[in-house]
């Protein structure tokens, strides 16, 4: 096995813990789910989130605010919802003391541009008085096959940075595979990080957030900051509590069909139009960095072909396996998915025909170079069921084609270099 990679951290503070094949980047397919919805799970399963409300326009957050300013609030906190980390920083979360301040604020935050996505939708909620943040956080370390829980008395926006500099502060304890995270590990994680004071409440955190990630099919559930709050009574008193002030949560998308109301959460102006497509179409397609598009049926061909891309010192565009029968017209959705990547300076098509036929591919390769706005040059490598109608209709078209796989790859990243250079 190669060495586990060092801690590191994503957009959404979650680890990159697992071991993955070299070409391959992330192939994980997970759906985010937006702040206020990830805070319905954690209320459900008891744990102690501040209420608050959902606003899209600076009137109704307006509204809110002066709501929860009669209710007893001395002021509160609109929060930008995005699928991206580091709102805090970029300026989306920000604290008023009267309605009028807050539809300000709100009118200044909707319409945000963070990291690329335009805000919609905030949250208001009644501000926290907050007296220490810590970061405790479940995700699915696919290399230890557990679900790992991580906790830091070093919380708050910075904890990038911490995982970064000294990884030693973060607390790792791994969950029971089959009873998930037990009552003296969730006693350990909270002494570890210093909750001694609010032993209860931690205990029912750090188990809860294992819970929902086994109940929900979860591969992140991280509450960050987990904050120690101050409140104070009508006499004049205070009590310090511990409230999950932010929550990010990760599904794995291939488990949403067992979960609805999962499903339903999902925020598609937010998605990457090219994985809508690709999940309309029945492909399973996933962006990379390079300049080769690669056109695979099978997943385990699929990665195969990538890693010989790499060898022949090409990057792979994206992984795309079309599956088993795939149609012409299911091939031509998979050209219009590659070629809609700027990157993309050749394509690389290599077909194992079984229950997939050579022939229909062909036709649908020639089907969707007619359509293509984007002159890109492919090599198509076809073998097994009907490989000889393939390679007819693929003469015929004046295709550049290769017997071999090495000679497929070498072919193809020779293209993209010189189309680079062009
Ligand atoms: P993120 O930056 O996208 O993770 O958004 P968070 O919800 O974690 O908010 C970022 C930071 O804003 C937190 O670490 C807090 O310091 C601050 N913050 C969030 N909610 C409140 C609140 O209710 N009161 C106060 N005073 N600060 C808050
Ligand atoms: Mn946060």
């Amino acid at each position: 096995m190669a060495p586990r990679r060092p801690f590191a951290w994503c957009d959404w503070g979650r680890a990159i813990l697992t071991t993955r094949p070299s070409s391959v980047g992330s192939l994980d397919a997970t759906v985010k789910l937006q702040e206020y919805h990830a805070k319905t799970l954690l209320t459900a399963a008891g744990l102690p989130v501040p209420p608050y409300g959902v606003a899209r326009s600076s009137e109704e957050a307006g509204a809110q605010a002066a709501a929860q300013l009669a209710a007893g609030a001395s002021n509160v906190v609109i929060k930008a919802q995005v699928l991206v980390g580091g709102r805090g920083k970029a300026g989306g979360v920000k604290l008023a003391e009267s309605a009028e301040e807050a539809a300000a604020v709100a009118r200044q935050i909707l319409g945000m541009d963070i990291k690329g996505i335009t805000v919609r939708t905030v949250l208001v909620a009644p501000a926290a008085d907050i007296v220490h943040e810590f970061y405790l956080g479940a995700v699915l370390d696919r290399a230890a096959r557990r679900i790992l829980l991580m906790g830091s008395a070093a919380g708050g926006v910075e904890i990038e940075e911490v995982a970064r500099t000294d990884p030693g502060a973060i607390v790792r304890i791994y969950a029971h595979p089959h009873l998930g995270l037990l009552d003296h590990q969730a006693r350990s994680m909270t002494f570890a990080l210093g909750l001694g004071a609010h032993l209860k409440p931690a205990v029912t955190i750090a188990k809860g957030l294992v819970a929902i990630m086994r109940e929900n099919d979860a591969d992140l559930v991280e509450v960050n900051p987990l904050a120690i709050v101050r409140e104070r009574s009508d006499d004049g008193g205070e009590t310090l509590t511990l409230q999950c002030l932010d929550a990010k949560v990760t599904i794995d998308d291939s488990a949403l069909p067992r979960h609805p109301a999962l499903e339903a959460m999902r925020d598609l102006a937010e998605e990457d139009p090219t994985d809508i497509e690709a999940r309309a179409e029945g492909l399973s397609f996933i962006k990379l960095e390079g300049t080769i598009g690669c056109m695979v049926n099978g997943a385990g061909l699929a990665m195969a072909t990538m890693d010989l891309v790499k060898r022949a010192g090409g990057e792979p565009a994206n992984f795309l396996d079309i599956g088993g029968g795939a149609r012409s017209d299911k091939v031509a959705a998979a050209m219009r998915l590659i070629l809609s990547d700027g990157n993309v300076r050749a394509i690389l098509v290599n077909i194992f025909g079984g229950i997939t036929r050579g022939d229909e591919v062909a036709r649908g390769l020639v089907e969707a170079r007619a359509m293509q706005e984007r002159d890109v040059p492919m090599v198509v490598r076809i073998v097994g069921t009907n490989a000889d109608e393939a390679a007819a209709i693929l003469r015929a078209a004046a295709f550049e084609t290769a017997t071999s796989l090495d000679d497929a790859a070498a072919k193809a990243v020779a293209a993209s270099a010189r189309a680079g250079a062009a």
